[in-house]
């Protein structure tokens, strides 16, 4: 997209998470300035892969920051879990526009995180499809009048299957989602529905909104992302193709229009666009973030962590399908008990959470 709008853009900085060939072929294909590599594993191959080239590089924890801070219009925010957090909240104390993937920034620790942004005039766009489709039927009205928020889910591989098939799934069953190319942890979110949960907590913070106004629907053809009721019943849908091009596309351009390659969904050739009510006895994991959203505190940041730790069991054959819920319910459960969730006003007091959170249910799982 960056690469067909010639002069439009001018990358300053690119981030990698491992692989660094890749990320100096993305540097020399969109002119960067700077390219970061998480893993400093990847840094070797970066250096090769960028030799010969004005491209200044490093690698680590901090380079990911300072990528973040680079002076910028927009910074694009999508590195995958909690590893998100720092960098984005570095762009946010500079007062940057950011348009925001990285769920985790914000169901961590999201009262801190808005809070901050607000004080540092940082302004954050919706780069994930349900929000970023909300926030285009919101157009700047105001919370008092809105009846209900709803995002919808696509239903996930698992969506016509029977509780116990569910639970017994395999990681190749759980990593086929119909809708939605994705890498490993946010395919197992979204067969659990977990994602679902995640992306409830984000758009509270987000959009500031109680939970008691959030609602979810299954809309199996993911052409509807996103809902605004209004007071007066009207409702206004935030509809595109599944394709992250369009809100990526979206995000880059704000304010303005740009092509993003997606054609807009052709309704006649659907058909029909079908929605269904969640169900959360097959999908535990919705319900349990839900619970989370509504107590509030440090219960999301939680969550959050149990899950990660859960979901990373799973990809790695330690437990079943349907153990994932359960470790993240019982970890919740015994915090609660230890008085270990209170709401956390800053990032550091997220992160302790987070700590917490991640070795007790590392703890459940030994
Ligand atoms: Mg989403």
């Amino acid at each position: 997209m960056i690469a067909a709008t010639p002069g439009r853009f001018a990358v300053e900085a690119v981030t990698g998470g491992r692989d660094g060939a890749a990320l100096a072929r993305t540097a020399i294909a969109l002119g960067a300035k700077f390219a970061a590599i998480a893993d400093p594993a990847g840094y070797a191959d970066l250096k090769a892969g960028v030799a010969g080239h004005d491209i200044k590089i490093a690698s680590g924890d901090a380079s990911m920051v300072e990528a973040a801070v680079t002076p910028a219009d927009l910074v694009v925010s999508a590195i995958v879990g909690a590893v998100g957090l720092a960098p984005t909240f570095a762009a946010i104390e500079r007062g940057r526009t950011i348009a925001l993937a990285n769920k985790e920034t914000l169901v961590c620790a999201g009262a801190a995180v808005i809070e901050a942004a607000k004080r540092h005039g940082a302004f954050l766009l919706p780069l994930d499809s349900e929000h970023n489709a909300i926030f285009q039927a919101l157009a700047g009205r105001d919370i008092s009048e809105i009846a209900c928020m709803t995002i919808t889910a696509s239903g996930g591989p698992f969506r016509e299957w029977s509780a116990d098939r569910i639970a017994s799934a395999t990681r190749a069953e759980a990593l086929a989602h119909p809708k939605w190319k994705m890498g490993p942890k946010i395919s197992i979110d979204s067969a659990s529905l977990m994602n679902k949960g995640l992306e409830l907590i984000e758009a509270h913070h987000l959009f500031a909104i109680p939970p008691e106004r959030l609602a979810v629907v299954v809309h199996p053809q993911s052409i509807v992302h996103g809902l605004i009721s209004f007071l007066d019943g009207s409702t206004l849908a935030g509809m595109a193709s599944p394709d992250m091009r369009t809100p990526i596309a979206h995000c880059l351009a704000y304010p303005d229009r740009i092509a993003s390659g997606v054609a807009a969904p052709d309704l006649a050739a659907l058909g029909k666009l079908t929605f269904e009510e969640v169900d959360l006895v097959r999908f535990p994991a919705l319900r349990i973030a839900i619970a989370a959203l509504s107590e509030g505190q440090g219960a999301p940041t939680a969550l959050n962590a149990a899950n990660e730790i859960a979901v990373a069991a799973f990809l790695d054959g330690r437990i079943v399908f349907g153990a994932l819920p359960g470790i993240v319910e019982r970890t919740l459960e015994r915090m609660r008990t230890a008085g270990e969730i209170p709401t956390p006003r800053t990032v550091a007091e997220a992160m302790t959470i987070h700590h917490i959170a991640r070795d007790r249910a590392s703890a459940l799982l030994a």
